[in-house]
């Protein structure tokens, strides 16, 4: 690991890191419909708003959930957007050691367990939390007799988490009550999420993180993480996630259809509408270049809202 962190310490240029490091972090389970490409567009005007850098990373960690050719479907409509992004794509994928390392680490800090439940029985003994049952702890002081390990969970004790967002404000988690020991190691072998997020927004010197709401619950397990795993705590802000009309989160089960890449000028002006940001009255005859380098310039934060979900314009919902 101190290899790829010591080798992005400097940017591709040669130049020292900046003081302010963003990233898009798209999972490629489809192409970027309008909620993806509000998150990106958002990340992007925030970095360069700040005289930063805007990196991306393929989150293809899940190839179960992975539509083929959906990476470098998402890479080729973010180029089309004018949306260029600074250093090497990262693959998740291509990141295993890192997570091993970092699993040995929590392992080795006696904050990692095996756990052999299976989702029913999880169901069958469990309260609801934030975004799923709060595990009941059944493996946490071993494993019953006969049963073998399947998942990696990380002890959460009763640790209290606050985090600031920028937007949303400041949330407090309670750990144990709100989402019990997590997965750090799914069942299937595959890395989760929470870790390798850390993992990678660390090694990638990610100093501020613009996302969507939809992720705000996680925050306090990836801030718990990287406090065992003594990492920086970037800065967050959580937009509100585009929805359609019946409060569901635009995306490919929601029937979101892809951008389209014919019309960049106009599909940005609704998503710099969505993002309240305010626009000259002739943006719509600028050229993709000039109006992303005007919406730069002009980004305001205090536009947004500070609210975790925003409807959608009519266009961008699907059938
Ligand atoms: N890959 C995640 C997604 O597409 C985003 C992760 C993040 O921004 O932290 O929902």
């Amino acid at each position: 690991m101190s290899n790829t962190v010591n080798s992005m310490s400097m940017t591709q240029s040669g130049m020292p890191a900046s003081a302010y490091r963003g990233r898009f972090a798209p999972s490629p389970t489809g192409p970027l419909h309008f909620g993806s490409l509000v998150a990106a567009v958002a990340s992007y005007l925030d970095a360069r708003h700040h005289g930063g850098e805007w990196l991306v990373r393929m989150e293809d960690l899940d190839p179960p959930r992975e539509m083929p050719g959906a990476a470098d479907g998402i890479l080729w409509t973010l180029e089309r957007y004018g949306l260029h992004w600074d250093g090497e794509v990262i693959y998740q994928s291509h990141r295993s050691t890192e997570y091993q390392v970092a699993l040995e680490q929590l392992d080795a800090n006696g904050r990692l367990y095996g756990c052999a439940c299976t989702r029913k029985e999880i169901a069958d003994t469990s309260l609801p939390g934030v975004d799923a049952a709060v595990y009941p702890g059944t493996c946490r002081n071993g494993l019953p007799e006969g049963r073998e390990a399947r998942a990696l969970r990380v002890r959460v004790d009763s640790a209290e988490v606050k985090i600031e967002d920028s937007l949303q404000g400041s949330t407090r988690q309670h750990l144990g009550r709100e989402v019990g020991d997590f997965v750090v190691r799914r069942a299937d072998k595959l890395v989760a999420y929470q870790l390798a997020v850390v993992v990678d927004d660390a090694a990638q010197q990610i100093t501020h993180i613009v996302r969507g709401a939809d992720l705000l619950d996680s925050t306090p397990r990836q801030v718990y993480l990287q406090r065992l795993l003594e990492l920086p705590t970037p800065a967050y802000l959580h937009l509100p996630v585009a929805i359609n009309t019946t409060g569901e989160k635009l995306s490919k089960q929601t029937g979101a259809p892809p951008v389209d890449d014919a019309e960049p000028v106009s599909v940005l002006l609704d998503v710099l509408q969505f993002l309240r940001q305010d626009v000259p009255g002739s943006a719509s005859d600028m050229t993709l270049e000039d109006l992303l380098k005007c919406a730069s310039e002009r980004w305001d934060r205090t536009r947004l809202t500070a609210t975790r979900t925003r409807s959608a314009p009519a266009g961008y919902l699907g059938d």
